[in-house]
């Protein structure tokens, strides 16, 4: 059996189809799993490749990369994420049927929720396409939702003076909505409509969650199944997928061994996903916040950017500088010993599996959240773009994981006082420590949904079983 899977650009996206195609190929050794990358003269970042090609893939994986393109006459700088991620997609769909027939069409493919344009060229070949919603079901029961919304409200929904109420589940403060939704006559918009209205086209969704971590929002889409107007597809929750091996830096070694020296639980670790950067004013408050904390911690630093909080989305990694030309004066030499920091890429996963790491101040990307808890980590939520804010409402207030600093009235930045209060609340108090206790039991729910028999273990199987049993009809 053959199986292909497409992920759209960017490492958010990136990571955990890799790791899908990894668990795949490993689960079920009849199965060939091709990996698919577009590569763009837009998004090439040296993290990707480390991450691709540093480790031995299991066999029955292979990469295929569907041939180069050029796209800088399509993206424009004003684009949004959603906008340039799609269209960056479109582009490399150009070769993607010549490529699914000289693989020799595979009997299923699985993409990402912004390839959607994949549906019509795999209906031509008659091969099932199979969503795979990255971020939470908790997201994906709003997108199933958005379609009722975009019909029965006028206006923007940020401006809705009440939360707004999905069936079966928490309702979502207006000012936690994900980026793509808070403006309606931009062109990002209308890209994540069209790509929510293609989701029952879907023989299935795949979520990286698992039951015990989102029980409402998975329950919610099973009992209310027809938040389309056509019938959601079956839905398979296989997470946590996550990074496992990965060839280590010298710096990463370097954080690692400097770790190996420090208390259990002792240490905090600062990173903001593939894309994150900070303000000038946000950064200096953070430095001399954690240096009013006198808590040790690994900072994965990028230079501060005043315009756009994603803005190493696409080239994370290539934008290696000094640190010292942007850290406040003295910041350093004060936090000799104290504090490391990391020019804009650590592997977060070999850090947070370290049991000295006993914080994660994160930006709240999907990715970096199912990492954290899955090893046992408490955050600091520091939502940034995408739909981060509807993540870090749900990791402080539903599921009690995570603490979250606030600016003052009137405040454009969190202040130094607050970040160190937040920061000692989490890493030396006792509320931190009920935090920590909750993390950690989330953290065995995770391990026991993908053990033989466990809920993702049994998902996972329930999907192989259909594509055997729908490659075998003549
Ligand atoms: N990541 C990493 N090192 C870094 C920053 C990020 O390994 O310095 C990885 C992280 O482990 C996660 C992914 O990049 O797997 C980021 O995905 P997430 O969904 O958290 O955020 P996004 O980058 O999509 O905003």
């Amino acid at each position: 059996m053959h199986v292909a899977v497409l992920p759209s650009p960017g490492m958010g996206h990136l990571i955990p189809l890799f790791e899908l195609a990894k668990r795949l190929a490993v689960f079920n050794h009849e199965i060939h799993v091709s990996f698919l990358v577009i590569n763009t003269d837009e998004d090439n970042p040296p993290a990707r490749d480390q991450y691709l090609y540093s480790t031995a893939l299991p066999p029955g994986l292979g990469i295929v990369n569907i041939p180069p393109i050029n796209v800088s006459d399509v993206v424009r700088d004003d684009m949004l994420l959603v906008t340039r991620i799609s269209v960056m997609a479109e582009e490399g769909f150009k070769s993607l049927k010549s490529v699914l027939i000289e693989l020799g069409k595979p009997e299923a493919l699985v993409i990402d929720l912004f390839c959607t344009g994949a549906f019509k060229i795999c209906s031509e070949l008659s091969i099932p396409v199979y969503s795979f919603c990255t971020p939470s079901a908790a997201f994906l029961t709003f997108s199933l939702y958005l379609p009722t919304l975009d019909r029965e409200v006028e206006g923007e929904f940020i401006d809705l003076p009440e939360p707004i109420s999905i069936p079966g589940c928490s309702p979502i403060r207006p000012d936690d909505l994900m980026d793509p939704a808070r403006d309606r006559k931009n062109e990002q918009y209308k890209w994540i409509f069209l790509h929510i209205s293609r989701l029952p086209l879907a023989a299935g969704i795949l979520v990286n969650t698992w039951e015990d971590l989102e029980l409402v929002p998975l329950k919610a889409i099973r009992e209310h199944s027809f938040f389309l107007q056509l019938p959601t597809p079956p839905v398979y929750p296989v997470g946590p997928l996550i990074k496992q091996d990965e060839l280590l830096s010298s710096s990463d070694e370097e954080c690692l061994t400097w770790l190996d020296n420090k208390p259990a639980d002792s240490v905090l670790f600062i990173a903001l996903g593939s894309g994150g950067t900070l303000t000038t004013g946000q950064l200096l408050e953070i430095a001399w916040g954690l240096e009013m904390s006198q808590q040790k911690f690994i900072w994965v630093l990028r230079k501060p950017d005043d315009a756009d909080a994603s803005s190493t989305f696409f080239n994370v990694g290539s934008d290696v500088n000094d640190p010292k030309s942007y850290l406040p004066k003295g910041f350093l030499e004060k936090t000799r010993g104290v504090g490391m920091v990391v020019n804009s890429w650590a592997t977060q996963v070999a850090i947070l599996r370290h049991p000295s790491t006993g914080g994660f101040l994160s930006h709240c990307g999907w990715n970096s959240t199912v990492e954290s808890i899955t090893h046992g980590v408490p955050i600091i939520a520091w939502p940034l773009y995408a739909e981060q804010k509807m993540n870090a409402a749900m990791l402080t207030e539903d599921i009690g994981v995570a603490v979250k600093p606030m600016k003052g009235p009137g405040e454009t930045v969190v202040r130094r006082e607050e970040i160190s209060r937040v920061v000692r609340l989490l890493m030396e108090s006792e509320e931190g420590e009920i935090i920590r206790s909750r993390v950690k039991k989330l953290r065995d729910s995770a391990r026991r949904a993908v053990d033989i028999g466990g809920s993702s273990y049994n998902s996972l199987s329930c999907l192989v079983e259909k594509w055997k049993n729908e490659g075998s009809k003549p």
